[in-house]
């Protein structure tokens, strides 16, 4: 076993208490990675919280994690000690469906391991990146290429590959019109990454609060929609809307802000059901999609991406005694652009 200070929710809700956990003996395909940065993602919120149901506790959160190997097990052949990896939401899947084969492990027959609130087929419970450590197999640890930061980087193991993923889908490129709701830890990367795969960018947030941070991201324009009169004036206007908005929002309105043909992709995963009139979708032939994170190669082809266009996350670095504090202001929408955990300040009390 290894032992390894972390942050754990004792129960739903409750505070942060730094304690020590185990993870596994490795196995002949695992590697354990020392945690340098675990980037606080909205997910993280929802499941501490049991926004999403019935969750698993103690637990430690963390899905957006970056560090360096610090040891392989025996069979290991893509990592070695001292290179730079990352982890995101998976920590395992069966490697034998046909999901897996194609590299879209998040689909799994057998059920991807989450890399928390989640259980490994061994019946263990998984826990995250807010840790010291974490132990999984090499196949879900992606090389953080040498251009990368560590900081900035972590929040691409969630945040960058779950609005990669839609833009790569839904063909975000020179010529196509993306609209971003909700300018926060996805939004934000939703931003920088539309606008490298040259399409046209605009954010929806919902005030004026954040307008200087679109332009410098790479937006051409920046709306306010708690003004009303600018859902109406941008009716019609976009071919791909990513929304990332963790609350419910007026689905039928935002479909109407689509061409012909649009799409609009939803990331964002609040508890109420999206409202929409047939008509709405029927009428010009528009497309309401989901999207779930990524799989590992896209995640590695996301991350040499941002390394060759100089693109990382706007992160605010905390301590680890402001993560509670670090969550309201999340959900307050008051972060620029990811909370990332200093994983080196968590200190289990003697
Ligand atoms: P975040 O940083 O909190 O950003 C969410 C943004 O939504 C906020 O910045 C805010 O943008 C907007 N928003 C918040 N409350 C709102 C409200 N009541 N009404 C309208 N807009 C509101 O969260 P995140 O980490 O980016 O995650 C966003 C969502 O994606 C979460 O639900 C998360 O669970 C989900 N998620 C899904 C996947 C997936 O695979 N599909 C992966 C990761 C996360 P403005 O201030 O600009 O309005
Ligand atoms: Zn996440």
């Amino acid at each position: 076993m290894t032992s390894t200070p972390a942050l754990v929710a004792p129960s739903a809700g409750a505070a942060f208490e730094a304690r020590t956990v185990e993870h596994r003996d490795l196995r002949d395909d695992d590697v354990l990675i020392d945690i340098t940065f675990a980037g606080i993602c909205h997910s993280d919120i929802h499941q501490v919280r049991e926004e999403w149901g019935s969750a698993i506790f103690p637990m430690v959160p963390g899905h957006e994690i970056a560090g360096v190997v610090s040891a392989v097990g025996d069979g290991v052949t893509r990592h070695k000690v001292g290179d730079r990896v990352g982890v995101g939401c998976m920590v395992d899947s069966c490697g034998e469906c046909e999901f897996c084969k194609n590299g879209e492990e998040q689909f799994c027959s057998k059920g991807a391991v989450m890399t928390y609130n989640g259980r490994g087929y061994d019946g263990e419970a998984t826990k995250g990146g807010y840790a010291q450590q974490v132990v999984v197999s090499e196949r879900f640890a992606v090389k953080i290429p040498d251009g990368l930061e560590l900081d900035v980087a972590a929040p691409l193991l969630c945040a960058g590959i779950t609005v990669w993923s839609p833009l790569k889908r839904w063909g975000a490129r020179p010529g196509k019109r993306v609209a971003v709701i909700g300018f926060g830890g996805l939004g934000h990367m939703a931003v920088k990454l539309a606008s490298a795969l040259g399409a046209e960018v605009s954010v929806l947030s919902r005030t004026d609060a954040k307008k200087d941070d679109g332009a410098a991201l790479g937006a051409t324009a920046y709306h306010a929609t708690s003004d009303p009169g600018v859902l109406r004036e941008l009716k019609g206007t976009f071919d791909l809307i990513i929304n990332t908005v963790s609350a419910d929002l007026p689905m039928q309105t935002y479909i109407g802000l689509l061409r012909p043909l649009g799409v609009i992709a939803n990331v964002g995963l609040p508890t109420g059901n999206y409202e929409f009139a047939p008509g709405a979708v029927v009428g010009g032939s528009r497309v309401v999609a989901g999207s779930n994170i990524g799989g590992i190669p896209a995640t590695q082809e996301m991350l040499d991406f941002c390394a060759e266009h100089g693109i990382g996350a706007t992160v605010e670095t905390i301590s680890a005694d402001q993560v509670d504090e670090a969550y309201e202001r999340v959900v307050a929408g008051d972060v620029r652009y990811r909370f990332v955990i200093d994983t080196s300040t968590i200190a289990v009390p003697a």
